[in-house]
């Protein structure tokens, strides 16, 4: 899926969302949203701050404005949260779904990956009254650095 397709299906729920719950929909919600698509997989709060700043020099915002527009990003389902160490990250929801989650059980890395040859069997498991539309896996287990400190 193309970025920018990405971006206006993400940026369309969000306006939904919006407007659903009637809130206002301000300029830093869409800049926030925005600055997420364009980074990686995972991304924390100052990696939000620091990329918002290059993306939008002219819209300031602060800490918690991103803590505010993050938290309306999540009840709208446009990113989701992982925990990674000690930190809570984010992630695009669309154009990142079909990705398996690798968290180790020692040191709480986590890692996405993409697995698209396990996709098709996936979405053909034929569940009654259910259409798989996207998916998200996690996998629990033991990196290579704890493996090699044991
Ligand atoms: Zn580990």
């Amino acid at each position: 899926m193309q970025t920018k397709k990405v971006d206006e299906l993400a940026l369309n729920s969000l306006f939904d969302y919006i407007e659903k719950k009637g809130l206002r929909k301000t300029i830093e919600r869409e800049t926030v949203l925005k600055t997420i698509y364009q980074m990686d997989d995972k991304v924390s709060i100052e990696d939000i701050l620091k990329k918002h700043q290059e993306l939008f020099p002219q819209t300031h915002i602060c800490r918690s404005t991103v803590y505010n527009s993050v938290s309306i990003l999540l009840d709208a389902n446009v990113i989701y949260e992982i925990k990674d160490k000690n930190c809570t990250v984010y992630c695009k929801a669309y154009g990142n779904s079909d990705t398996v989650e690798l968290i180790c059980n020692h040191c709480r890395m986590t890692k996405l990956i993409p697995l698209d040859y396990i996709s098709t069997q996936i979405y053909s498991l034929g569940i009654p009254d259910f259409k798989i539309e996207t998916f998200r896996l996690q996998l629990h287990g033991i990196c290579a650095k704890c493996a090699l400190e044991k």
